[in-house]
């Protein structure tokens, strides 16, 4: 089976876990940033993720984090690149979505960019965990700390069931009460606020992240524990 095919090559290629949402769960995406808007042949939507490694967020030191996060970007868009290529030779069309920027989308004034999809979206449509309260993707295995990756194919293959039974704690406030912008209302991040203290330039221009308080906190940051709900 093609989905078998795909989940097997992406896993042997780096990733940790891969699921697979039908085109018909992006019926809710805006418009604009529907997988259909970036490729109308797009039948189903492959999704990866992997873990940085997890010590990284620890140092105090901005430099060690923002590195392994770039780093993170290329093994995802590495991935996505061979996974086009392993389909092509099946003749199945594969176009990828950058695990980061370009973007085509982005709001100077209130410092908010949008990928060409959400990838996070895109990872609950295909069965690979949540979003919190911070709006950070969460899989219940390899927790916060994860990236994704994504590729639209014209393919028709057996999408994956949603998560029903992983959510946050009840009671769980830690992202917004780490949060030193109060950027959060449980629902949704002001970008703005955000942005504001989470990067930075370094004195040559480079990009740092200067907070991950929202990630560090969360109690599901290396994964749920049997013990933790
Ligand atoms: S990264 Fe920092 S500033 Fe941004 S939402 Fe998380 S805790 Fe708040
Ligand atoms: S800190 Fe708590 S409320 Fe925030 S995302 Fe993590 S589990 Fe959810």
């Amino acid at each position: 089976m093609l989905s078998e095919q795909i989940k097997k090559f992406v896993l042997e290629a780096g990733a940790q876990a891969c699921g697979i949402a039908d085109i018909g769960r992006f019926e809710k995406a805006p418009i604009g940033f529907s997988p259909k808007d970036v490729f109308s042949q797009c039948r189903s939507v492959v999704v990866f993720i992997k873990q940085m490694p997890i010590d990284a967020i620890l140092a105090e030191s901005p430099v060690p984090y923002t590195h392994t996060a770039y780093k993170m970007y290329e093994e995802l868009d590495r991935i996505a690149m061979e996974l086009c290529r392993f389909l092509q030779q099946k003749q199945v069309r594969a176009v990828l979505v950058p695990s980061d920027v370009p973007y085509l989308s982005w709001d100077q004034e209130n410092m908010h960019g949008k990928g060409i999809i959400s990838l996070k979206h895109a990872a609950v449509l295909a069965g690979l965990g949540i979003m919190g309260k911070s709006t950070i993707f969460m899989n219940e295995a390899l927790g916060n700390m994860v990236y994704i990756g994504a590729v639209l194919i014209d393919a028709v293959v057996e999408p994956d069931p949603l998560l029903e039974d992983f959510q946050c704690p009840s009671g769980c406030r830690r992202c917004l009460e780490a949060c030193p912008q109060q950027a959060m209302d449980g629902i949704t991040v002001n970008q703005k606020l955000c942005r504001e203290k989470s990067f930075f330039k370094a004195g040559r221009g480079w990009d740092l992240y200067n907070c991950s308080a929202c990630r560090r906190v969360c109690p599901y940051r290396t994964g749920r524990k049997k013990s933790s709900q």
